[in-house]
């Protein structure tokens, strides 16, 4: 279990990832001990803060914890700002989670409708620019009796402001990146609009690691989130426009097409076979009823003396994930992907009716993307039109 729900707020479930326990006593130390430095900065901005009080006896200890803990709640209500405005247009969100690097709201369904997207991704760094509005606003109206209460609004007012601006840079996966395919998406296909987002993106997570390198190690850690992040929305988008009106049942090798063993096979002859058939994985068929699949990786387990006398029922794996041949290539390649595993059996009625990898689906991505329908909205791909690929 990398997190936990500790709560829920308008049904969402808030999850901690233990990464941000990790996290949160070094924050409110390293807060803790730059309180003198924070003064300064914050009586630029007309705090007409004392150090001298704050700095004393263990005053830093509670200022950098309270200040620690506000910095997440603002990350919260952040991401909550999101998944509000989403919700209102019929999106359910899965979770929030809070971990080293912020926030994040899961969603199940992406929006598509430009308007949506921009609604939904602009919410969230306004939710921080008046959170930094309020918490400035504090700062200025309390008196200077409560000054460690002004340090810590003082501080969340320019944390806020910082986090919005740091969302709004144009490029995926920052809140930035989504206003930006948002607008791109006005005028040209889905796909093509994250595409060009999905690219900025990895510009910005360069330049950042650049300066990462010679300032700050922190820096290289978010350049990296910022490039995988980037990376996996535009394959995920891209497959997504792929299939969008394929079925696992197009892109499967059918039942009758299956290398299949049975249970009573050895474990030598089994490798034997996958050897000679350069082939990783097996269903188990006893009298024509699927009763488990073999993987290359179950057989290997078995050490190299034993493999005459163990069987493939001593090494298959029973418990079987499947997906029905009517579902969409998506949520069958969702399913690998959660579970790890490279392939699917498919079923219909309990009965096999074929097997699905995570091959099949990457060689049936190239040839839809090869034959140029990739860039073509699903709508213009389901009439079977060839569609040239753009200007
Ligand atoms: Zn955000």
């Amino acid at each position: 279990m990398r997190s936990f729900t500790v709560g829920r707020i308008y049904g969402i479930p808030i999850r901690i990832d233990l990464t941000l326990l990790l996290i949160l006593p070094l924050l409110a130390w390293l807060i803790g001990g730059q309180v003198d430095l924070w003064v300064d900065n914050l009586n630029v901005i007309g705090a007409n803060l004392d150090a001298d009080p704050l700095t004393s006896g263990q005053t830093p200890l509670y200022l950098g914890s309270a200040a620690a803990v506000g910095l997440f709640l603002g990350v919260l209500l952040h991401e909550l700002g999101h998944s509000v405005v989403a919700m209102r247009y019929g999106y359910p969100i899965d979770s929030i989670t809070l971990w080293i690097l912020g926030g994040i709201a899961q969603f199940t369904d992406q929006p598509e409708d430009w308007k949506h997207e921009f609604n939904i991704a602009i919410a969230g760094p306004l939710v921080s620019v008046v959170l930094g509005a309020v918490s400035y606003g504090a700062l200025v109206a309390l008196p200077a009796s409560l000054d460690t209460v002004r340090f810590v609004v003082g501080y969340l007012a320019l944390m806020n402001f910082a986090l919005a601006a740091f969302n709004m840079l144009p490029g995926f996966p920052m809140d930035g990146g989504r206003v930006l395919r948002a607008l791109l998406a006005r005028n040209r296909p889905y796909a093509q609009a994250t595409q060009t987002a999905a690219e900025v993106g990895k510009l910005f997570a360069i330049l950042l690691g650049i300066v990462g390198l010679f300032a700050n190690f922190f820096l290289i850690l978010i350049a990296l989130f910022i490039y995988v992040g980037a990376s996996g929305e535009a394959q995920r988008t891209t497959m997504n426009a792929a299939f969008a009106d394929v079925s696992v049942r197009d892109i499967m090798t059918p039942a009758e097409d299956l290398r299949t063993v049975s249970p009573d096979a050895t474990v030598a002859d089994l490798l034997g076979r996958m050897f000679r058939e350069r082939h990783t994985g097996y269903p188990v068929l006893a009298d024509g009823d699927l009763v488990g699949l073999v993987t290359l990786d179950d057989a290997r387990e078995v050490p190299e003396v034993e493999r005459e006398a163990y069987l493939v029922e001593d090494v298959m794996s029973q418990d079987l994930l499947t997906v029905s041949a009517d579902s969409s290539v998506m949520d069958a390649f969702d399913t690998m992907q959660e579970h790890g595993v490279g392939r699917v059996l498919v079923v219909d009625d309990g009965d096999l009716v074929g097997l699905l990898t995570r091959t099949d689906v990457m060689t049936a991505l190239s040839i839809i993307r090869d034959a140029g329908a990739f860039s073509a909205a699903p709508s213009v791909r389901r009439e079977g039109e060839d569609v040239p690929s753009g200007p």
